[in-house]
């Protein structure tokens, strides 16, 4: 009894680490990939394992998230206490990260993830630092020509928060049954007010077939809070890179737990699978044209794996409006939402207008009759 309360009490305690050249605390630094003191530039490197990234099976797991009432510990706030100062900092049980408000060092409640039922399994840790983040943005902002001028001195980053999110990747195998009609196109000389014109006609070909497909690690956002459409335009990750998780590895940078539970985030994937399925059941019936295409899927094998990703989130105002947009923390790729010159858009359409017009006329001009061939489009 007394045992298991001093372990429980061990377990709780934050993640931090402690410099043992000037007893600073350490962070996990980007920039040298190591841990990392940033009073006397002592490093620490950290174990590269990877035996722990399995795949788990999915039917299992949810079966068993049913019959076990999983109940995370109550939501009350827990003290925590501070190594560097020995204060008390009271935080809410599902925050990973911790800043001791007193002497301001940082620290990871490893323990907020204890408030989901399945933990992380893997984490790639930061490669892209703050600075590479900031730069790409000073570039991307000045790409494409509908922007307005004044956003490349007006665009002022907000704040540049470095963030380990929590993702579900999901593999399957599917069997797939499809039917339709694929359309031909072919042409029929008809006469028409007394002229011989070409009419399309459409040959209808019933087909069906079947074939399997495998999924490999689809990648979904395991929180709700930001925009799943910009955090998958910074795909992909390379998930061969991940290693065993490693709370060290988060000191110094936000961090959330899932809100999108495992069920919530295969539906998603499913979704994803099933639009692939279509595509590729569409392309096997061929055509130049469809009806009709039915598309039955049946899935097996599937797994998942719980992964702690890096990624740079922002948000900035541009005329008062807000826009993100994300940096990938492995790769740099950078992708978001840009406000658009309605200005520029004007007068490029009516460019193309003129442009076109000149064309048409100049088109009359050659005194050609031809009515088959039209230029616009
Ligand atoms: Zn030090
Ligand atoms: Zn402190």
């Amino acid at each position: 009894m007394c045992a298991k309360t001093s372990h429980e009490n061990e377990q709780d305690q934050p993640v931090q680490k402690t410099c043992p050249q000037c007893h600073s605390q350490m962070k996990y630094s980007a920039e040298h990939q190591l841990l990392y003191c940033n009073q006397c530039a002592y490093k620490e490197d950290f174990e590269r394992g990877q035996d722990k990234i399995v795949e788990q099976d999915l039917n299992a797991i949810l079966q068993s998230a049913q019959s076990n009432t999983f109940k995370p510990s109550d939501l009350d706030k827990k003290v925590i206490e501070c190594q560097a100062c020995h204060s008390q900092i009271m935080i809410s049980p599902d925050t990973v990260y911790v800043r001791c408000s007193f002497c301001g060092s940082e620290k990871i409640n490893a323990t907020a993830y204890n408030q989901n039922l399945i933990q992380p399994q893997g984490i790639i840790p930061f490669k892209i630092t703050q600075q590479y983040a900031r730069d790409s943005f000073n570039k991307w902002i000045r790409e494409g020509w509908f922007r307005p001028n004044a956003l490349k001195s007006a665009a002022m980053l907000d704040s540049l928060k470095g963030i380990y999110l929590p993702f579900w990747t999901f593999d399957a195998k599917t069997y797939t049954r499809w039917s339709g009609e694929a359309g031909h196109y072919y042409y029929v000389t008809v006469e028409r007010n007394g002229q011989q014109v070409q009419e399309r006609r459409i040959e209808w070909r019933p087909r069906s077939g079947d074939f399997n497909y495998s999924f490999d690690d689809v990648l979904i956002s395991g929180v709700d809070g930001i925009d799943r459409h910009i955090v998958e335009a910074i795909y992909p990750y390379n998930l061969k890179e991940t290693i065993n998780y490693l709370p060290s590895l988060m000191i110094g940078w936000d961090a959330q737990i899932y809100n999108v539970d495992l069920e919530n985030g295969y539906g998603i994937a499913k979704n994803k699978m099933d639009s692939t399925l279509e595509m590729e059941a569409s392309r096997r019936l061929g055509g130049d044209t469809q009806r009709g295409l039915r598309v039955s899927n049946q899935f097996g094998n599937q797994t998942f794996k719980h992964l702690i990703l890096p990624i740079w989130i922002c948000t900035y105002m541009y005329n008062g409006k807000v826009f993100q947009f994300a940096v990938n923390g492995q790769t740099g790729k950078i992708e978001g939402e840009k406000p658009i010159s309605w200005v520029k858009v004007f007068f490029f359409v009516l460019f193309l207008v003129i442009v076109i017009g000149t064309i048409i006329m100049l088109t009359n001009e050659a005194g050609s009759t031809s009515n088959s061939n039209p230029y616009y489009y």
